[in-house]
């Protein structure tokens, strides 16, 4: 870690509407919390129905100018904007931490991210395409790929940037003009960023920025006519709540990123101290808040004693603290998400007596941290095995005898967003890609997804891709022509 990171005293509090800086109208606020301290960072001002309205309004407004802007235009605003957020890296991975609690190399690496995304959708304006079809006579068929015109963005607070510009780049290179709603958890980086939005001259109106609650703002969002498509990521709870509103309104088209419950399978043959690591840091990283985390490791019945062994060792290495102490192990993002684990560990402890080897408990009595936990020879319907707990609690289910089982029981979740798979064998590495129900695979590597390559669930873990060029096509239409060019023969 970088000795020049300070916790940073100024802060971006208003709504971003219309390029303006604007309080609610309502004029209530909502209070940041530092979770690693519990104290309060700063208020923010609080999107309620009538401002979510007005954001639409300029977002509506805008989109004409906006459509019609030359692609180069586009394109050259978003590399302008990567520009200012590399020249406000510092004050952005500050800001991050404080807010989220995640240590300093992790808001490091997703500024870093934000750059990079942001750079790739910046490249992607001038490239999305139609298709021409197969002429008769002098009838010319082709598809035109078109913005929906206003887009609602919805995201979470564990990559509280990253979320959010995964969202809005893909949105704005594809010629739409977008209502953000950030979670209210974490919306301290994401307001700075609408200061660069000015800075770098987009538009008034094109992006907008309105922070609130999930059943006030969110909803609003979600229920408004006026917005043609929504794109949402967090919990498979509130997505369904997307899709209802969507569905009980104007239909507007829906990308749903939602929850996981990975897998971790470890073949024997595999390289069992890369396994280790990549086991530990697959559910570790970020404090177990990744939708990704590989929360369930199948280990291989002849390997399973020594891979505990080797995992058990890793914990000596944990330093908890604050992020601007240099700690690798932050805070649950707040009180609630951390009660929600205290309640599993209090499960896996007291109902199912479950054989916990580190762990198992709060750390300290001020900050929302928690151990890091391992729970070995866990049933696959244990509670813990089955639900996603969104914190560092990893469960060693019981060993696996032969692959078509290890399949079958990994398979066994409501989930479908990733798989891990440790092996050198390439054709076990290869029925393992083919069999596992998920969005994505890792096979001897785990990390964060990149921005070329598509991402996103399979069953209850969603639909709709980000990244790459699916999530262009997430934010377009297509359009049919038949196109006479000589006399019409009617
Ligand atoms: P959440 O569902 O509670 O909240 C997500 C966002 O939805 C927030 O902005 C929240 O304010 C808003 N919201 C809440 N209720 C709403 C409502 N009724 N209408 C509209 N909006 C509403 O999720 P979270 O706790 O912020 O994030 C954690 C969840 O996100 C986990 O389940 C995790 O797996 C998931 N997640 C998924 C991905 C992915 O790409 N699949 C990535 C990150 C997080």
């Amino acid at each position: 870690m970088s000795t020049t990171y300070t916790k940073p005293t100024v802060f971006q509090n208003k709504l971003f509407i219309n390029n303006e800086f604007v309080d609610g109208v309502k004029k209530t606020t909502i209070p940041v919390i530092n979770p690693a301290t519990e104290e309060k960072i700063t208020d923010i001002a609080e999107a309620t129905e009538r401002d979510v309205e007005l954001a639409i309004d300029a977002a509506k407004a805008a989109y004409p100018k906006w459509h019609s802007t030359t692609l180069r235009e586009r394109s050259m605003l978003l590399y302008k904007l990567a520009e200012l957020i590399e020249r406000d890296f510092g004050t952005l991975v500050s800001l991050e931490s404080l807010d989220n609690g995640k240590p300093i190399e992790g808001s490091e690496a997703d500024i870093r991210e934000v750059i990079n995304n942001l750079r790739y959708f910046a490249g992607w304006a001038d490239k999305v395409t139609g298709k021409t079809y197969a002429s008769q006579t002098e009838t010319l068929f082709y598809t035109r790929r078109e913005p929906f015109g206003v887009v609602g963005l919805i995201s979470p607070w564990n990559f509280p940037l990253l979320m959010c510009e995964w969202k809005f780049a893909p949105a704005l290179a594809a010629g739409n003009c977008v209502v953000h709603k950030p979670s209210e958890e974490t919306p301290l980086t994401i307001l700075w960023l609408c200061r660069l939005f000015k800075e770098a001259g987009f538009p008034p109106g094109v992006y907008n920025c309105v922070p609130g609650y999930g059943p006030i703002a969110g909803e609003t969002l979600a229920r408004s006519h006026r917005v043609s498509k929504i794109s949402f990521t967090g919990s498979t709870v509130v997505g369904r709540k997307i899709m209802e509103a969507s569905s009980q309104t104007n239909l507007k088209k829906v990308t749903l990123e939602l929850g996981g419950k990975t897998p971790v399978v470890v073949c024997p043959d595999g390289d069992l101290d890369m396994a280790v690591n990549l086991a530990w840091n697959a559910i570790m990283y970020n404090m177990g808040q990744c939708c990704i985390a590989g929360s369930r490791v199948f280990v291989h019945e002849s390997i399973y004693e020594e891979f505990v062994k080797r995992l058990k060792a890793i914990e000596s290495k944990v330093t908890i603290g604050c992020a601007f102490t240099g700690a690798n192990h932050g805070p649950q993002v707040n009180q609630t998400q951390m009660n929600k684990i205290l309640g599993y560990l209090d499960h896996a402890k007291n109902v199912e007596k479950l054989e916990c080897i580190m762990g198992g408990e709060r750390w300290g009595t001020k900050g929302y941290f928690i151990k890091p936990t391992v729970y070995i020879n866990v049933d696959d319907n244990s509670k813990l095995a089955q639900e996603e707990i969104f914190g560092p609690v990893l469960c060693i289910l019981k060993p696996w005898k032969t692959i078509e089982e290890v399949i079958e029981r990994a398979n066994n979740t409501k989930y479908g967003l990733a798989g891990v798979v440790v092996t050198k064998n390439m054709s076990l590495s290869d029925k393992l890609v083919r069999e596992l129900q998920a969005g994505t695979i890792f096979v001897n590597t785990y990390c964060i997804p990149q921005s070329f390559i598509p991402f996103g669930g399979y069953k209850e873990s969603g639909f709709g891709r980000d990244n790459g060029e699916e999530a262009i096509l997430e934010y377009t239409q297509v359009k049919a022509v038949y196109y006479q060019l000589d006399e019409p023969r009617l």
